[in-house]
C-alpha cells in the first residue's frame, strides 16, 4: 500500500499511521524487581555516558514537538522517579510551544513526595503500576515490601491534582488473576482508572508463555462476576485501552489486550530510549541511533529527518502470532510502557 508522502513533516509510516504520542524512557534502572520483568539481581544497566543527558532529552523532545507533530509526551523507565533531573525535564517540556500533554508511567514509589513538584512543573496525569493489594503477594511479585509506598504514591498523585490517576495492572495465571474485581473495586472507590494489561513477551528472561497469560476474555469475565460492564460511548481513537463503563458509569475500566486483540492498526506511538535510540514499535527489533548524530553535531533538521526515516519503516504490527516472531533483545525495563 503506497502512502502519499506528507509535507507537514509529521512522523508517518508506510501504512499511513501518524505518531503523535512520544514515549521517553528516562532510565533502565528500577527500584523494584518484578518477576515478569527482570531477574532478582537486576540487569547490566546502561553506563552513565551511554545515557542521554537532561539537556539532550529536552532537545530531542523539543524537535519532536516543534518539528514532528508530537502532541503527547509520556515519561517512563525503568522507573522514571529515580531520575534526578525528572522535575526539570518535565518543566522544560511543559514550556515548549505548542505545549504537549505530559504524562508519566511509574511504580509509584516516592510519588507522594514528588507529585506536588511534578504537578507544578507541568505534569498532567500519571499511570501507576499495581498488580496486587495484598502486601505478601506484592513482596513476592516485586521482591520488595513496598506496597504502602505505592498506595501513598497513588494518594499523593490525586492530592496533587494529577488527573486522571490510572492504575496499570498485569495479571498472571495462578499468581494474581483472582484480584481483578478487588483491584477494580479499589480503583472505583478511590476515583482511579484501572487498566488491566495482558502480559506481553517483553521480559528480560524471555520466559513469557502464552498459556500463563490471562486473556482479555478472562479478565472481562472475572470483572463481570462483581460489576456490570457496558460499552463506553467515548471515542477510543489510538488509545491502547478498550474501555467499559462500570455499573453504568461514570467510572470506567480498561483492558489493554495487545496479544489477543491487537490495536496496531491505529498505533500513534513512537519511542525514545534512555540511550537515545528511536524505536518505531514496542516490539521493534531494529533501532535508529539519534544519540550518535546528536553528539556528532547534527542540527534539528537532520535529527528530525532521521526520526522520520526511522518511523517510515515501522512494521504493520507486533507480529506476536507470526511463527517468525522474535522477542526484542532490549527488555521492557529499558523500553518503557
Ligand atoms: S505493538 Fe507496536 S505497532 Fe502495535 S500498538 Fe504497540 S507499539 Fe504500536
Amino acid at each position: 500500500m503506497s502512502v502519499a508522502p506528507r509535507t507537514d513533516g509529521v512522523l508517518v509510516d508506510r501504512f499511513g499511521r501518524v505518531a503523535r504520542d512520544l514515549r521517553v524512557s528516562l532510565t533502565d534502572k528500577c527500584n523494584l524487581r518484578c518477576t515478569y520483568c527482570m531477574p532478582a539481581e537486576g540487569l547490566p544497566w546502561l553506563a552513565g555516558p551511554e545515557l542521554l543527558t537532561d539537556a539532550e532529552i529536552v532537545r530531542l523532545v523539543r524537535v519532536a514537538v516543534e518539528r514532528l507533530g508530537v502532541t503527547e509526551v509520556r515519561f517512563t523507565g525503568g522507573e522514571p522517579l529515580i531520575r534526578p533531573g525528572l522535575v526539570g525535564i518535565v518543566a522544560a517540556v511543559a514550556a515548549l510551544e505548542p505545549r504537549p500533554r505530559i504524562s508519566l508511567t511509574t511504580n509509584g514509589i516516592g510519588l507522594d513526595r514528588l507529585a506536588p513538584a511534578l504537578r507544578t512543573a507541568g505534569l498532567d496525569r500519571v499511570n501507576v503500576s499495581l498488580d496486587t493489594l495484598d502486601p505478601d503477594r506484592f513482596a513476592q511479585l516485586t521482591r520488595r515490601a513496598r506496597l504502602d509506598a505505592v498506595l501513598a504514591g497513588l494518594a499523593g498523585a490525586a492530592a496533587a491534582g494529577l488527573n486522571p490517576v490510572k492504575i496499570n495492572s498485569v495479571l498472571m495465571r495462578g499468581v494474581n488473576e483472582d484480584e481483578a474485581p478487588a483491584l477494580l473495586r479499589f480503583a472505583v472507590d478511590h476515583d482511579y482508572q484501572l487498566r488491566i494489561i495482558e502480559q506481553m513477551p517483553l521480559d528480560a528472561q524471555h520466559g513469557w508463555d502464552r498459556s500463563t497469560m490471562v486473556t482479555a476474555e478472562e479478565i472481562l469475565a472475572s470483572l463481570r462476576t462483581r460489576f456490570v460492564l457496558s460499552p463506553d460511548p467515548a471515542e477510543r481513537g489510538a488509545a491502547p485501552a478498550e474501555t467499559w463503563l462500570v455499573d453504568g458509569g461514570p467510572a470506567r475500566v480498561g483492558v489493554i489486550a495487545s496479544v489477543t486483540r491487537p490495536f496496531c492498526g491505529d498505533c500513534d506511538r513512537t519511542r525514545l530510549t534512555a540511550d537515545g535510540q528511536v524505536r518505531a514499535c514496542l516490539f521493534a527489533t531494529e533501532e535508529s541511533d539519534l544519540r550518535a548524530a546528536l553528539r556528532a553535531g547534527a542540527d534539528d533538521d537532520d535529527l528530525a529527518r532521521r526520526w522520520r526515516t526511522a518511523m517510515w519503516g515501522k512494521r504493520a504490527g507486533h507480529g506476536i502470532d507470526d511463527p517468525t516472531f522474535l522477542q526484542p533483545t532490549r527488555p521492557m525495563s529499558a523500553i518503557g510502557g
